[in-house]
């Protein structure tokens, strides 16, 4: 029987250890916390279920909304964003709405700058990607030092790839406000929302919790773990592919979050269908606000918020930095033919859960 080592329990290391068990191989998850499941783990506080960000099920692909939706069934979600403009004091949906614009202090500037824009945009960074599609005016209010504190940059022409995927829909909305209509757009009806998922994927594995890899032999597909090695036919790594090299070519650079929870007494406080907040100005300290409620359907007189603070006290988004990215590459690139590197630390990609679920069946599907 041919064995793997997956290092991580999220999503990456989940879906390729469920699909490898059926194809007979033998499975060994090591996860160094004390829970299987990684960053879409529901907790509860108190009696209300949370992850640590929202994490609802978006994609274009049914391949992975069918593999999904066996386990955990998913209910579709019609959702709305708001964003918080201080300068005009109200609220505005996100992405910014062409039918908001004459409600804006700005509006005949962003109108004139919206009747120039280029026909075709040819976007070397995250700035021009939106000054060429929104002009400068909305780009300021609704963008600029969001990005900013987000991904914690001096300014946002460094980001200078991938930075397409931070967008939502379009740049400018018209229409329905409802977000990703034409998308799968989901959340897990149960109560613990994705984690009967990880306990199916991971039945007759070997996992071992709580248990940190101190040291990768990687030409020999062996991990040193507790003072004991083991050894697989592959390894299948979840985790910064700096960390198997010992950050030979330079430590990766990642920005984090810090989540901060709190209880309300009342209901709801979010409007019917908004789900998120942003706070897009200058000299905001948090970047959004989640009331977890409307994603969980959780019954309660009381409601739960999140409040995400940027921070690098955690390694959760890989940047979208084109140096970084070679960084990257460099690793992934030197590892051995049987030693693979997944996921969105794993690959140092902008990648959500479903774009998880289609690579581990492609390259499951190769082994
Ligand atoms: C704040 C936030 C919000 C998001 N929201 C959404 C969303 O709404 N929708 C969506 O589709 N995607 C969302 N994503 C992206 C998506 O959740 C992730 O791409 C996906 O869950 C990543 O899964 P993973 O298994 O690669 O990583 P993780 O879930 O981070 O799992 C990695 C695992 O490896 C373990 N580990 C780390 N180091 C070691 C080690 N040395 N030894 C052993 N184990 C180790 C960790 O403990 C962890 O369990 C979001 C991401 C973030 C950060």
């Amino acid at each position: 029987m041919k064995k793997a080592l997956i290092i991580g329990s999220g999503f990456s290391g989940c879906v390729p250890a469920m699909l490898l068990k059926e194809k007979g191989w033998s499975v060994t998850v090591i996860e160094k916390a004390d829970f299987v499941g990684g960053g879409v783990r529901t907790f509860l506080y108190g009696e209300h279920p949370f992850t640590y960000g929202p994490r609802h099920f978006l994609s274009p692909y049914p391949e992975a909304y069918s593999f999904l939706n066996k386990y955990v069934p998913l209910r579709d979600l019609k959702k709305i964003n708001y964003t918080y403009i201080e300068s005009d004091q109200t609220f505005f949906t996100y992405p910014p709405h062409r039918d908001d614009i004459g409600k804006m202090a700005e509006a005949e500037q962003i109108q004139k700058e919206l009747d120039v824009l280029p026909e075709e945009s040819h976007a070397i960074n995250f700035e021009t990607f939106w000054t060429q599609r929104v002009g400068e005016t909305l780009y300021s209010k609704f963008i600029k030092h969001y990005n900013k504190r987000a991904w914690l940059l001096d300014s946002n022409t460094e980001m200078d790839f991938g930075f397409e995927a931070t967008v939502k829909r379009k740049p400018l909305e018209t229409g329905e406000r409802y977000e990703f209509k034409d998308w799968y757009n989901c959340y897990p009806i149960p109560h613990d929302g994705y984690n009967r998922f990880f306990d199916i994927a991971l039945d007759e594995c070997e996992v071992l919790l709580n248990t940190n890899v101190t040291g990768f032999d990687l030409e020999r597909t062996t991990l040193h773990i507790n003072d004991q090695k083991i050894k697989g036919d592959i390894i299948i790594s979840t985790i910064s592919p700096d960390i198997l090299m010992d950050c030979q070519y330079g430590e990766l650079k990642y920005v984090g979050r810090d989540f901060l929870k709190f209880v309300l007494p009342i209901e709801h406080v979010f409007p019917k269908d908004v789900y998120f907040i942003y706070y897009p100005n200058e000299n905001d300290t948090q970047t959004r606000v989640v009331e977890y409620k409307k994603f969980t359907l959780h019954e309660s007189p009381h409601t739960l918020l999140s409040v995400e603070v940027p921070s690098l006290k955690n390694k959760l988004y890989p940047t979208m930095i084109q140096s970084e990215v070679d960084k990257a590459k460099q690793y992934i690139d030197a590892l051995p033919a049987d030693v693979y590197s997944v996921g969105r630390m794993g690959t140092y990609r902008y990648i959500d859960i479903d774009d998880i679920i289609m690579q581990s069946m492609e390259f499951v599907g190769t082994l």
